[in-house]
């Protein structure tokens, strides 16, 4: 208010002063009252002019807003662009701080995993986050404020939208080659929609293995189990004699084998899955993995086969050593060699070999002159209850978990399993391991005591058996 006294003032002093100088010069002419009024009246019209022409400006720096600042006039007109500007540039200051929290909210929610859009009381698209414009096949830009029913045609989200219900998610099958897209509508404000969405194919997947895995598991218990009931009813029912009632307790007896080494399988596929990668500080020498498989492989060929195993390394293997797990590491290896066994006709012969490449890369194959595999099967015999021949593997008690068992221990150890084979020719399954994980020779004394207690490799090469 400090603008009203000097602005009477100034009004007050333009009339008197100028009315003054009417007055004398009225008073020449000798009508000093008329010349005191017009006086006076002059000043008020030339106070009013500067008035009018400072309000002129002020009006002018109004309406351009070309961020320049206000005529800086004393008085009314100049407190009046002080103030007008200062509530501009708080205006601004607010304007700018709303806009950055407006834009560090859509790049949070640009960030998300899901797909956020929102539409407005026409259903017309008002922003979209790219994950969710790609779960749609929308433009987040080209497609702003187009009605969404227009742009997606999908029959499920079309009847979704119309039935105006939004409970719960709706499914559709995503643009293009996409998999499966799970849609849920929020509605807000005033007639408005939040529409999240998120892509389920790996989800449905991995939902399907997991009903398939279950079907396999039930379906591999039932089938022993009917045998065994069946056996029981038999025992229980009928006069057998002693050689009858023998020949069925084995056949029991290989029934509930072939639960058992189901089950086992299955309790070793949840616990590769359930824990943690085997740590790289353990050293488990090859030499000892392949002594104890080569034990067991003489025992299940029981002379039918020649069983080769031998080493390539350049250090004879004697010292090599691979870190991981000991246990999940023979397991592999037994089940890889089990299998040729299992697959090659009497006769034939098995090498297992251990070698390092120049890169450093540990590998451990397991070479077979059996059955061989045709080409379709490799790429699914990792599968879990994957047979290329059913009874086959079932009658030489196999589960159908084996190579699904060794895929997994490879990749535990940040290796693979490369598999080649030709029907009637035989196959080759090579463990590969990677250099951080293979070295040519022992370290520490405590492994190099554990190998100085073991034939070398080369002596475990084995003839006929
Ligand atoms: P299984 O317990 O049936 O042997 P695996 O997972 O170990 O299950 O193997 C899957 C399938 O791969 C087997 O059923 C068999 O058909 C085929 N297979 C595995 N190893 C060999 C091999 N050395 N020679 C021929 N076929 C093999």
């Amino acid at each position: 208010m400090g603008w009203i006294f000097p602005r009477l003032l100034g009004a007050v002093l333009s009339v008197l002063l100028v009315g003054m100088l009417g007055r004398m010069i009225g008073s020449q002419f000798h009508w000093p009252v008329l010349g005191a009024l017009v006086g006076a009246m002059s000043g008020a019209f030339a106070y009013s002019l500067v008035d009018v022409l400072r309000g002129q400006r002020f009006m002018e720096w109004l309406h351009r807003q070309d961020g320049n600042p206000a005529p800086r006039d004393a008085g009314f007109w100049g407190e009046a662009g002080y103030c007008v500007e200062r509530s501009m540039r708080s205006l601004e200051r607010q304007v700018a701080t709303e806009q950055t929290r407006l834009e560090q909210f859509l790049s949070a929610i640009e960030a998300s995993p899901n797909g956020v859009m929102l539409l407005d009381e026409n259903d017309q698209i008002v922003w979209c986050n790219s994950v969710g414009a790609d779960h749609f096949g929308l433009d987040p830009q080209r497609d702003r404020m187009q009605a969404i029913t227009n742009l997606v045609r999908a029959p499920i989200f079309v009847a979704y939208m119309q039935a105006g219900v939004y409970d719960e998610a709706v499914s559709f099958p995503g643009p293009g080659s996409r998999g499966t897209v799970s849609v849920l509508i929020r509605p807000y404000g005033d007639g408005m929609k939040l529409i999240l969405s998120q892509d389920i194919t790996e989800r449905e997947r991995s939902d399907s293995m997991r009903r398939g895995f279950v079907a396999n598991v039930s379906h591999e218990i039932r089938t022993p189990l009917t045998v065994l009931s069946g056996f029981i009813e038999t025992m229980s029912s009928l006069k057998l004699t002693d050689v009858e009632r023998r020949r069925v307790i084995e056949l029991m007896a290989q029934q509930a084998q072939r639960m058992q080494l189901l089950v086992g399988d299955l309790l070793t596929l949840a616990q590769l899955e359930g824990s943690p990668r085997p740590g790289s500080d353990r050293w488990v020498p090859v030499r000892q993995l392949l002594t104890q498989v080569h034990a067991s492989a003489e025992a299940l060929s029981a002379g039918r086969h020649t069983l080769v195993f031998g080493s390539l390394s350049t250090t004879d293997g004697a010292n090599d050593a691979i870190a991981g797990a000991e246990q999940e590491l023979h397991s592999s290896i037994a089940n890889l060699v089990n299998n040729a066994i299992r697959y090659t006709p009497s006769g034939g012969s098995v090498h297992v070999l251990w070698s390092i490449h120049s890169d450093g890369v540990g590998e451990l194959e397991v070479r077979d002159t059996g059955l061989g595999i045709a080409k379709e099967h490799l790429p699914r015999l990792t599968e879990r209850f994957y047979r290329v021949d059913g009874s086959r593997s079932r009658d030489t008690g196999g589960t159908g978990l084996g190579l699904s068992i060794v895929k997994h221990v490879a990749q535990r150890h940040g290796g693979e399993l490369e598999i080649s084979s030709e029907p009637g020719q035989g196959s080759s399954f090579k463990l590969l391991f990677p250099a951080a994980r293979v070295r040519a020779a022992a370290k520490s004394s405590d492994s190099a005591g554990e190998v100085a207690q073991q034939p070398s490799t080369e002596e475990i090469h084995v003839g006929m058996s």
